[in-house]
Formats: structure tokens, sequence, C-alpha cells
């Protein structure tokens, strides 16, 4: 038995490189005071029409969608933002919790896109949205949370890119001028556009197929409201030496977004350069029927960034123990050591202690472990132990008391001459 097509199993190293991501996002969250909202991977269908947008391609051609055993219309989660608004509206937390209202999520979605390199149809993402606040200052702060996880991701070359779709009546009249614009073009452009063309012609400026032959399309002429909120984020992201450029054919694909929106990329990922995107949707939460309460957000694809951390990140490096036994009669006296070790803190492991010694002595080396702890009945009766140093061959024996003692102080060490979470491996 196989996984299914463009689904996997993340094994070991790749999947430590996920938990690092996700620790190093936890702090950092907590940090900017975002708290975690866990909600089911199983939906209404309804949630993602209504939210996402009958337009997109997600809801068009991309969910997870089936009748369950009860004829209800359910699909697994293709993104995580309808989630976080459905339940801030259900639990009532604009009234039951304290402002500010930031939250964050992680966890697989599903869309049933074609697979290719480095795109799953389950994919992790990562993602914070901040409901409550309309003022640059918002949309200031999440970018730079964005940017704050990314480098200490340690990601280079990230550029954020972004633009403004302005509020209800700029982009109502921009979508007119758009449209008057692209009705000499509309025959030339692919079957996705031409559908597009009607419901929202703003998803043409996202084709990469057209996008040659829609180059001169008019830019959104944002009313001084606007353009004062776009103005003063630029002015807070650049005091913050954010590294952003405007791109005014930037739209993103979900019918929700108003005001600001921005995509996070890094040149080390080539072609697709895309790890994060977000932006406001101010309307949003009260079109699903909660409060009339702006809002601002993004997300981040998790296997995106393991793509690039894989060879860098150097996780688990502090150093190992590994306990062998040699004869019969040490095997109990072992394991307590072991397990005495462990309790210590030291990470430390076995193998088999009834194989012969040359046999547990070759997984030490393979396990790379830095230190193999030998114990026989000839260093019990003497209280002893044999303290080896697997990288350098040397060994010393030290007593059987002290070896907590002096496994810690082996650790310990290595905290000072080496940086514990993050090395190029170079
Ligand atoms: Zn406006
Ligand atoms: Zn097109």
């Amino acid at each position: 038995m196989k996984t299914l097509r463009g689904f996997r199993d993340i094994l070991p190293p790749e999947s430590d490189v996920f938990h690092f991501i996700e620790e190093k996002s936890r702090e950092i969250f907590n940090i900017f005071s975002y708290r975690e909202i866990r909600s089911p991977t199983l939906e209404e269908t309804a949630l993602f029409i209504k939210s996402t947008g009958e337009t997109t391609d997600i809801v068009e051609k991309e969910m997870y969608s089936f009748t369950d055993n009860g004829g209800r219309n359910v699909t697994l989660r293709p993104e995580g933002t309808p989630q976080i608004v459905r339940a801030f509206i259900n639990h009532n937390m604009s009234t039951n919790y304290v402002p500010p209202f930031k939250f964050f999520y992680i966890g697989s979605m599903f869309r049933a896109e074609r697979p290719q390199a480095g795109r799953f149809r389950e994919f992790e993402q990562i993602g914070v949205e901040y409901i409550g606040n309309a003022t640059p200052f918002s949309d200031a702060e999440v970018i730079i949370l964005l940017y704050r996880l990314l480098s200490s991701l340690n990601i280079k070359d990230v550029l954020i890119e972004m633009n403004s779709l302005g509020c209800d009546k700029c982009r109502q009249e921009y979508k007119n001028a758009l449209t008057r614009y692209l009705e000499a073009k509309i025959d030339s452009l692919c079957p996705a556009c031409q559908r597009r063309y009607q419901r929202n012609p703003l998803r043409i400026l996202d084709c990469k197929i057209d996008r040659e032959k829609i180059r001169d399309a008019p830019e959104i002429d944002l009313c001084s409201t606007c353009n004062l909120h776009f103005e003063k984020l630029s002015n807070l992201l650049k005091k913050s030496h954010i590294n952003f450029q405007v791109n005014k054919f930037l739209v993103r694909g979900l019918d929700y977004y108003t005001g600001t929106v921005f995509e996070a990329k890094s040149s080390e990922l080539g072609a697709q350069d895309e790890v994060a995107a977000g932006g406001r949707y101010d309307n949003l939460i009260k079109s699903m029927g909660g409060p009339n309460m702006p809002a601002v957000g993004w997300a981040l694809g998790t296997d995106r960034v393991a793509i690039l951390l894989k060879d860098k990140v150097k996780i688990n490096s502090e150093k190992r123990f590994f306990v062998a036994c040699a004869g019969e009669n040490a095997r109990d006296k072992c394991f307590e050591v072991l397990l005495n070790l462990r309790k210590n803190g030291v990470v430390a492991d076995f193998s088999n202690f009834e194989a012969s010694l040359r046999s547990q002595m070759r997984t030490a080396n393979k396990s790379k472990s830095s230190f193999a702890i030998i114990i026989g009945e000839k260093e019990i009766a003497q209280g002893m132990c044999i303290l080896k140093n697997l990288k350098k061959g040397e060994e010393k024996q030290i007593p059987l008391v002290n070896i907590v003692e002096e496994a810690l102080s082996v650790m310990e060490k290595k905290s000072h001459d080496e940086d514990t979470s993050l090395r190029r491996s170079e």
C-alpha cells in the first residue's frame, strides 16, 4: 500500500525540521501575544463557499468535499482563516475575550492541486489573524511578525511584495476600469480568465498564463483614505527595516481581501519563491454573521520553509550518550545507569545489552552518539565505568557515581562553543 498521490509521510530528520519551525513560531507568537486556536480538520462545505469565495480556484476545483454518512456536505479545510473567523463568531469572542484579538493556528490543509515539487495535497500551514484593528499599525505588526519569524528561521533574501486593493469604493471603481480595459482583450485570454472576467476581473491580474498580455493594465487609483493607510504602512515598514516593494499586480486569489495584500518571497526558493501570503479582510467577519470588525493576517507554507531549512538546520545537536554493556551480569546496572542519565536530562540511548560489545559499539558509532559509556562486570566490581569519546577515540575511567555529573558537564561545555539551534552545515 502506498500513500495517495500528493500525500506523504514526513520522516525524520525532515520531521525534526517541521518541529523546529513550529517551535520557533510558537516562541515568536508568544512574544507578540498571539494565542493558538486549534480548529477541526473537517467543516461544513458552506463555510468555505461563503468565506473563501465561490469564484476562487480553491472553491471551484480544489476542495476535498464529500457527503458524510449523515448526509451532510463537509470539506477538509483548504485554509485556516475562515475557521478562525467562524470560531470568533461562534464563541462570541468579541465580548467574551479581552482585546486585542490575536490568534495563530498550526495544522494541515487540503487542496486537490496538481502535485509538483514542493506542493502537496495535504500541506502544513502556520498562520496568524489580528482582529479588531483597522489602522496601518496592525498591518505593520503582522508583516513585521512574519519577517521576524522568517529571519529567525535564517531564511535569506526575504522580500515582502505588497499592494492595496483599496476600500469597497475604490475597488469597485477599479473593477469597472479593469473591465473596460479587458473588454477588447477578453477573447485572447485563457478560459479561466474568461470566466473570471464576469465574476471577478481582479483575479485576471493574478493569471500566470496571461501576464504578458495585460502588462499595460491600469493601476488602482486609491482614494485619499486608502492612500494614506498604504503610505503610513510603507513608512512603518521602512522604519523597521523591512525589505519590501510595491507590486501593483498583486491581488491574491481569495475573494475576501480588502486593502493591504502581501506576499513574502525568498530568492532561495527559485521559481516557486512564495513562502507566505496574507492581507486585510475588513468585511469578512460581518459577512459571516459576526460583528463589524476589521482584520488582517497571513499564512505561511511550512513545507516550503522546510525545503529551505532541510540542509541548514542542525537539530538535536546536543551531545548524545550511548550506554554499552559488557557481560551478562552488567545488564541491570547498565539499564539503571541509562535511566538515571535520562532522569537528569542527559540524552542517552542503548541498543541491545544482550548483543556482543563489538556489535553494540558498531551501533553506537552509527547512531551519531558523541560518547559511549561502557560498563562491564569488571568495572562494576571496581565501581567504575569507561567513558569513550567516539569522535576522537579517546577513553578514560570514571567512578560510576560520577557519571551523571560528568555527562552533564560534557553537555554543558558544548553549549559554549557551539550554536545549539541553527547552524550552516557547510
Ligand atoms: Zn478607498
Ligand atoms: Zn488567464
